[in-house]
């Protein structure tokens, strides 16, 4: 029979969420959404010394904004909580306890100095040192000592690790939901320590224990944790519990050359690959969300960095995405991260955004840029928004693409100079004579009038149509000339004419 889906992301608190982070959080949430089961947090804070300060907060923060909060977490439905491991820390010796008592784990008192002299007389025969069946019996373990001695120096206070004492001899058939059929040689892995005498237990032990007490489902993680798998499906199997199934997430590639993708690639080529700014005494790391980037973007470019729903199809929202999830069509090789491609994706919601709605967001900028609150029409900023928002992929790209509808050009595009001839200062000041008669002051009619008076005296297009644009916008840009024409007005229009007049 199978169990009802419970997964979770379990992080370790040890800065912001890098983007691959992100992703494999929403893979959970998505394989949870779409087989009505649960999505959890767990924070991982075992190893004291990599903790730091507002790394948990930030994480919440930034699901959220994503729209894809645990369903359980830190105060929220803590049915099996609590949900920090810090505060489950009485909780795993027991657990440690119950592989020594069975005979799956063992004291080790080896001081880090011992250990670092058999590994330097390893390294000299050139051979890597892994504490495992091949040297286990030589070292200082409870395997060599007599009960009595182990006793005795448990009783002592020295110091010691738990070790799990891996089988010999076995060849590990196991299934990952991607991968498929991965085998393991028991042989190769190393007796990991499971947990300290500071009280305190490593990331497998605790993962293990709290994976089964939380009735984890699948774990679902990155592909940097499949070397763990074989120790803990083994873990699962010396305490006789039922395994979770596994899916390792395929890795986030740099956009050129090689390997993963880091937090150096981002600072590069000037994107960011942290969710939300995070700002530490060595400076801010740029975030999706300060870039401008809208939670459906990238939600959207992460869902298909290794995924894809067979078609041909981009575009998904956070439900469509949930609907169509399947873990078996996530891809095995690693997924290239594609920064442009991601404006891309924003600019896709960026033109499905209302125009009304982006000209409150526009409507900011425009405050600051001009200092002038007041007078801001909204239906002025929407129709702006309407002309400009097909070339742009962030809200904060609109000033530069409209300034010209807010103050008039200070100087001319050079090149764009050469459109202004000797005949064009009399044909501008014949223009400013028919535009001053036009009542009616909107753009298809002024487009009529402007066009009848060109016919009317043979007057070529180009003559006057460039030049104009050049007197409205300083350059030879922007959308429909008498769409501009409108919406400046008609006062503001001749002005600029007659600056063009005086100054070209
Ligand atoms: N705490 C681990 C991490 O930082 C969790 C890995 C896992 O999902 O098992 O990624």
């Amino acid at each position: 029979m199978s169990r009802p889906v419970r997964v979770r992301f379990a992080p370790s608190p040890t800065g912001p969420l890098h983007i691959g982070g992100v992703r494999t959080a929403l893979f959970n949430y998505l394989f949870a959404k779409k087989n009505k089961g649960t999505f959890y947090l767990r924070i991982e804070d075992t190893d004291q010394n990599r903790f730091v300060p507002g790394a948990e907060e930030y994480i919440l923060e930034a699901l959220e904004w994503l729209g894809i909060a645990p369903d359980e977490t830190v105060g929220k439905n803590e049915k099996f909580g609590p949900y920090k491991q810090s505060e489950r820390k009485e909780l795993y010796q027991q657990y440690a306890d119950i592989l020594i008592n069975s005979g799956n784990a063992y004291y080790a008192f080896d001081s880090a100095d011992d250990l670092d002299k058999v590994r330097k007389e390893c390294e000299e025969q050139g051979k890597t040192f892994i504490y495992n069946h091949t040297n286990r019996t030589q070292l200082n373990n409870s395997l060599v000592l007599t009960e009595e001695e182990t006793k005795a120096k448990l009783a002592s206070g020295a110091d010691y690790v738990i070790r799990f004492k891996t089988p010999t001899d076995e060849t590990l058939h196991l299934k990952d939901i991607i991968r498929g059929d991965v085998k393991f040689e028991t042989n190769l892995l190393d007796d990991k320590v499971l947990f300290k005498s500071d009280g305190m237990p490593t990331y497998h032990l605790a993962n293990i224990v709290d994976d089964h007490l939380m009735e984890t489902s699948h774990v679902i993680r990155g592909e940097e944790w499949l070397p763990s798998m074989p120790l803990h499906v083994l873990l699962y199997r010396a305490f006789g519990w039922e395994a979770p199934e596994f899916a390792h997430l395929p890795l986030i590639l740099k956009p050129i050359g090689n390997g993963k993708l880091s937090k150096r690639d981002g600072d590069k080529l000037g994107f960011p690959v942290f969710p939300l700014e995070w700002t530490t005494a060595e400076g801010t790391s740029s975030g999706y969300r300060e870039k401008g980037f809208s939670p459906e973007a990238v939600v959207n470019f992460l869902a298909l960095l290794g995924w894809n729903d067979g078609t041909e199809k981009e575009l998904f929202s956070l439900e469509e995405l949930a609907e169509s999830f399947d873990l078996k069509r996530v891809h095995k090789a690693g997924a290239k991260f594609d920064p442009e491609k991601n404006k891309w994706f924003n600019h896709q919601y960026l033109i499905h955004k209302s125009d009304a709605d982006l000209a409150q967001e526009f409507k900011l900028i425009v405050a600051e840029k001009t200092g002038a609150i007041e007078n801001l029409a909204i239906e002025k900023l929407t129709k702006i928004v309407s002309l400009i928002k097909e070339r742009a992929n962030f809200v904060s790209e609109f000033w530069e693409l409209s300034d010209y509808f807010f103050e008039a050009p200070t100087n001319y595009e050079e090149k764009a100079k050469k459109n202004w001839k000797e005949e064009t200062p009399v044909l501008m000041q014949e223009l400013i004579t028919i535009l001053e008669g036009i009542d009616d002051f909107t753009s298809l009619h002024i487009e009529t009038l402007v066009k009848d008076w060109m016919t009317k005296n043979e007057i070529g297009m180009g003559k006057i149509m460039q030049p104009f644009r050049l007197s409205l916008v300083g350059a030879l840009k922007g959308p429909h000339l008498f769409d501009i024409v409108e919406l400046i007005g008609k006062q503001e229009t001749i002005t600029r004419l007659q600056k063009a007049i005086n100054t070209l």
